[in-house]
């Protein structure tokens, strides 16, 4: 097994210790977000023995977010590896089960090398079994949380009740669309569904750029990635390191503006290496339907793969609870003690926490499976030591 690994499964084994503990009885407790994060952390909530969690959400399905954005770019497998699931416990990971499943050892074999990415399909029936088997659809509220208000030992959620733990998972704050294509009828974002004209620009250089460049490829376009700096090769979203508990804790120990550069370089564009996505390029290059340009050139259709927009101000719930509660915040982000908690609302009697992409000061990999969990086992050793009232 090699450091990292060994590395990240010790990481995950103190997350497994914090959640030993029997909970103690008067947490009310809410998770805000119905989305993946929010079903994460409901689902690990529901594993330490809280049945009584109430989940504030827009959509009864917690991947129906997710869904249409993987569908927009004809996503086939997960970036995520074997352990990028919603269950509360690391193992069994996508890979047993897929392997308990078909009877063949490959999936395991490829997950040692860390070389096992999930088909969609078997993650989106995981997080259907999941939602059924905690009961999701009676916990959830279908409701949008405009406003969190401290009070005396807990939270008021839009005057529908007073909770003491409180997560937010609100997900990304809407779509990033270049300036320039405000207005322009050519213009589609990758995460819309679309079909492809046979003159396609790509605009954007990580994994949903790439995803396009083959899809449009596939359907007979002319391709032209639009982008201004190479992009990183990396298997996952960030470097492996960050999702270990050594790695994790030198960027906790880094001073804050170093900090914020940091998480800026970790938002560059990235796609996995591999000729599965290299050989298609170098073929299409080859016969000249495949070419990189540093501007739009005016093809009939241009394709914003340009994500998200970034920073808490894009979020209204989140906005506001910065102004009205004066928190701390850096630039983009708003600053979280490493449990990703919101330091100046969280003590022994109530807790705010984050989970998902705004939860980045605690987790930089805060919007991926993994950074799901961690938010939401933190979250949930803070609602087993709760003292009772
Ligand atoms: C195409 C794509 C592929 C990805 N692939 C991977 C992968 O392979 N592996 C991986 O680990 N990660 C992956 N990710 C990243 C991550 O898993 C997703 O972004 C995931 O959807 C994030 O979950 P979330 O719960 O934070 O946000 P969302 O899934 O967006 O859910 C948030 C939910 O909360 C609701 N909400 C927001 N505000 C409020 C409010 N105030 N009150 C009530 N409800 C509210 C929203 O309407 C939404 O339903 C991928 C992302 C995309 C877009």
């Amino acid at each position: 097994m090699s450091g990292s690994v060994r590395e990240r499964r010790r990481f995950r084994q103190q997350s497994r210790r914090n959640l030993t503990a029997a909970p103690t009885s008067g947490a009310a407790v809410a998770v805000v977000g119905g989305g993946l994060g929010g079903l994460v952390a409901y689902a690990t909530l529901r594993h330490v023995g809280f049945d009584d969690v109430t989940v504030f959400g827009t959509d009864t399905d917690p991947a129906a977010v997710w869904r249409e954005r993987a569908a927009a770019i004809r996503q086939r497998f997960m970036r995520s590896e074997s352990d990028g699931h919603v269950a509360p416990a690391s193992f069994p990971g996508l890979a047993v089960r897929a392997a308990l499943r078909t009877g063949s050892p490959g999936p395991l074999l490829r997950s040692v090398a860390d070389r096992y990415n999930p088909p969609v399909d078997d993650f989106l029936a995981h997080v259907a079994e999941v939602r059924q088997r905690t009961a999701w659809d009676d916990a959830l509220v279908r409701a949008r949380v405009n406003r969190i208000s401290a009070v005396e030992d807990g939270f008021d959620l839009d005057g529908r009740g007073v909770f003491r733990y409180v997560l937010i998972a609100p997900g990304h704050p809407g779509l990033a669309r270049p300036d320039e294509l405000a207005g322009d009828p050519r213009a589609v974002h990758a995460y819309e569904p679309h079909e492809y004209a046979d003159n396609v620009e790509v605009v954007g250089a990580g994994m949903a750029a790439a995803t396009e460049w083959l899809n449009a490829l596939a359907a007979g376009a002319n391709v032209t990635s639009v982008r201004r700096r190479e992009p990183e090769r990396r298997p996952l979203n960030l470097p492996r390191t960050l999702f270990s508990r050594r790695g994790l804790a030198a960027f906790h120990r880094t001073p804050q503006a170093e900090r914020i550069g940091l998480l800026r370089r970790y938002s560059a564009p990235s796609y996995p290496p591999g000729r599965r996505w290299d050989e298609p390029l170098e073929r299409a290059a080859a016969e000249g339907r495949f070419r990189v340009s540093a501007g739009l050139n005016g093809a009939t259709q241009v394709i914003c793969a340009t994500g998200f927009r970034r920073g808490f101000r894009h979020d209204a719930l989140l906005a506001r609870l910065v102004d009205e509660h004066r928190l701390e915040t850096a630039e983009d982000w708003i600053v979280l003690a490493p449990d990703s908690t919101i330091p100046a609302l969280s003590d022994e009697s109530r807790t705010l926490a984050l989970a998902g992409v705004p939860a980045q000061w605690a987790f930089p990999a805060a919007d991926t499976l993994a950074g799901m969990k961690y938010a939401a086992h933190r979250f949930a050793a803070r609602v087993v030591a709760c003292p009772t009232p």
